[in-house]
């Protein structure tokens, strides 16, 4: 099991007790591939809903985003109908309501139901009627129709430049160096984000462990050129980057595992804070963005990171230790921009893993808008079970569930982004 939760063997990834996550076996997947795929499973088309939730199919043993019955809220268990031929049943609890099925001795006779939508003059089983079945097909189809509007606005299909695109490259350094923030699944999404909408991105994986690279699918198995060759034996990025399938406008540069060993081979380098700068500034104007994911860690590859960025984002998971050892980064920050790149500065803040069931999550928020000011996004990214599955298939949530609510909130993020930097430049006058 990796540190951010992820096992390396999907079959061991339900819950204990779940019977489809012992005896499902994937041939397809391959240990230490970039991603493992269900037989039959196409990664270029992500599934329907009923077969995303469906029996055969890992999402089964993710939890769903609404609370499931059972729960201390309890409630009775309906199928959605979300596709005709679904067959999957996400359990939603719902107040309990007599109904002529649901009562066996329920009387023919019209229940005494004060209804205001009913027309003037409808009888009271009209009314009655009315008032039981309306509230089923509004819940149902305009969260569908608004899911698809949103799926095709996000996927831009069109090509067009629909996020304006900064005047010079903007350098962003996605740090925190707490571990499982969000950092790389913030980096993936927003890079996705912004290339599907008419900007150049670069995604430059910093982590050994190439979480990045495996969330965009691109190879980073030992001997494939990475990201060390460029800090370690000065070789040109255009030589290690690789374009991103399916997502025009996105580059990589993957990680390897020798990336773990460039912390202490780095020490020994000349120039070795400033290693990846050079590298980037190789190729102005090339890119819109460029996005390095930095490792949970304040070494020297995440000093290479701020030494290369103009701006800092740092993702904070709303949860009760979350601003734990911040102030140790802006420290570092600090110590950065003093001696080794005065244009530095933290221009986003971007509340992850929102959770708006718990008043904790309200808490962090207010806290860290208190303290952060503007620099927090108004987009907040919601705890989705959506987001976490997409990288097992080598896919952004924005491409593998557009229509969900991680899909959404990363896209609204990547706008603002896209947004302020048109509307106040960082760095432009350094
Ligand atoms: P970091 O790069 O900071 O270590 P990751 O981006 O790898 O953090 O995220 C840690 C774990 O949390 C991953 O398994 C990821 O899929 C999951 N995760 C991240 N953001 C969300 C989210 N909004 N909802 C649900 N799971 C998330
Ligand atoms: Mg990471």
């Amino acid at each position: 099991m990796h540190d951010d939760g992820r096992h390396d063997d999907p079959r061991v990834t339900g819950s204990p007790g779940d019977p489809v996550s012992r005896e499902t076996d994937y041939p397809n997947w391959a240990p230490g591939g970039a991603s493992f795929r269900p037989p039959g499973w196409d990664a270029a088309a992500p599934p329907s809903d009923a077969e995303a939730v469906g029996p055969e199919h890992p999402a089964t043993r993710a939890a769903p985003d609404v609370p499931r019955a059972g729960n201390p809220a309890g409630g009775r268990v309906i199928p959605i109908r979300r596709n005709a031929s679904a067959s999957a049943r996400f359990e939603l609890p719902v107040p309990q309501q007599p109904t002529p099925d649901s009562v066996p001795d329920a009387t023919p006779e019209p229940v005494p139901v004060t209804d205001t939508t009913a027309a003037p003059g409808a009888s009271a089983a009209e009314a009655a009627y009315v008032s039981r079945e309306t509230p089923t097909r509004e819940e149902d189809d305009p969260p569908l129709a608004m899911e698809a509007m949103r799926a095709v606005q996000i996927l831009n299909p069109s090509g067009e430049v629909t996020m304006p695109r900064p005047e010079r490259t903007r350098v962003m350094c996605v740090a925190n160096q707490k571990g499982g923030v969000g950092k790389t699944t913030t980096t993936v999404n927003l890079a996705v984000a912004l290339a599907l909408h008419g900007n150049r991105v670069l995604v430059v994986d910093l982590d050994p462990q190439g979480n990045a690279s495996t969330g965009l699918n691109v190879p980073h198995h030992t001997g494939v050129p990475d990201v060390y060759d460029c800090l370690i034996n000065s070789v040109p990025l255009e030589e290690v980057a690789q374009g991103v399938e399916g997502i025009p406008n996105l580059w990589c540069v993957p990680a390897t595992i020798d990336l773990a060993g460039a912390e202490i081979e780095l020490v020994s380098v000349v120039a070795r804070e400033s290693r990846l700068a050079r590298a980037i500034a190789a190729y102005p104007g090339h890119f819109d963005y460029v996005f390095i994911d930095c490792p949970p860690s304040l070494g020297l590859l995440t000093v290479n990171a701020l030494v290369a960025a103009q701006e800092v984002l740092i993702p904070i998971q709303c949860e009760y230790y979350a601003l734990e050892g911040l102030n140790q980064l802006i420290n570092n920050i600090n110590l950065v921009r003093q001696h080794l790149n005065p244009k530095l500065d933290v221009s986003t803040i971007l509340l992850t893993m929102y959770d708006r069931r718990t008043r904790l999550a309200d808490a962090v928020e207010q806290d860290v808008r208190n303290h952060f000011g503007d620099k927090v996004l108004q987009a907040v990214i919601p705890r989705n079970v959506r987001v976490s599955e997409a990288p097992s298939y080598g896919q952004s949530v924005m491409t593998y569930d557009p229509g969900s609510r991680g899909a959404t909130s990363y896209f609204e993020a990547a706008q603002e982004i896209a947004e302020r930097g048109v509307k106040e430049p960082v760095g432009r006058n350094a």
